[in-house]
């Protein structure tokens, strides 16, 4: 039986998609690979266009397209990036119009949360923070055993409840909720149940403070235990 093919950007040879071409140059795709999607998923285009029809989410799309671009700047040098992410939220957050951002945090990030909170209030948005441990609810209730918990197995240890977390943020009615630091697993329930426009400032990475493309680039050197057998 024949392997179905599946669409695999991340190997591609020619990247025809994205060409370095001028904006009046025809594109061709004839170079594109087997595995490209616009060659094994050709309806999705039109579909995913109509879709950028629709006012407001056209409206979404082109202030995210300006917020990018707004990322660097071209010197007579070259481009350069120019604001970090919490800048780029900030920024993108005022173009939007939002007044209300809803901050979803790990406990382990509390002192994170904190500062967010601190700097997003100074820059005048109104601020609701809930982090992950709300409802203090013990890990046997979702069928944790004593021996799979973090904590000794007489202690009591709270579960992440990320789905209370986005009850509470769709509750309190923020213009956009930020993730920051969630776990892997708790990030995904947090996504499935969270009703408004949802960003992420950070991932939980609890080895490389929360930066996991440092394993990355340590792949093929020091982490090359990971999967990474390029010599
Ligand atoms: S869309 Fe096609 S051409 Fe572009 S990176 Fe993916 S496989 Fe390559």
């Amino acid at each position: 039986m024949t392997k179905k093919m599946s669409p695999t950007c991340a190997k591609c040879p020619t990247v025809v998609c994205s060409p370095s071409i001028k904006a009046n140059e025809e594109l061709s795709l004839d170079k594109a690979p087997s595995f490209c999607p616009m060659k094994l998923m050709p309806e999705v285009f039109n579909e995913a266009l109509s879709e950028y029809d629709k006012p407001e989410v056209r409206e979404f799309a082109r202030l995210a397209s300006i917020q990018e671009a707004e990322c660097y700047e071209r010197l007579p040098d070259g481009l350069r990036t120019k604001l970090p992410r919490i800048e780029e939220l900030i920024q993108f957050s005022r173009k939007c119009g939002y007044k209300r951002l809803g901050i979803a945090h790990c406990a382990g990030l509390f002192k994170e949360a904190g500062l967010l909170t601190e700097i997003l209030e100074n820059n005048g948005f109104e601020v609701v923070t809930v982090q992950c441990k709300t409802g203090a609810v013990q890990k046997e209730r979702i069928g944790i055993p004593s021996d799979q918990k973090i904590a000794l197995p007489d202690d009591w240890e709270t579960m992440c409840n990320p789905i209370a977390q986005a009850m509470i943020i769709n509750k309190a009615k923020v213009d956009l909720a930020v993730m920051l630091g969630l776990c892997i697993g708790h990030d995904t329930l947090f996504i499935k149940y969270c009703d408004v426009p949802l960003t992420v400032i950070a991932v939980k990475d609890r080895v490389f403070g929360h930066n996991p493309l440092a394993a990355l680039y340590l792949s093929e050197s020091y982490y090359r235990r990971l999967g990474n057998n390029i010599d």
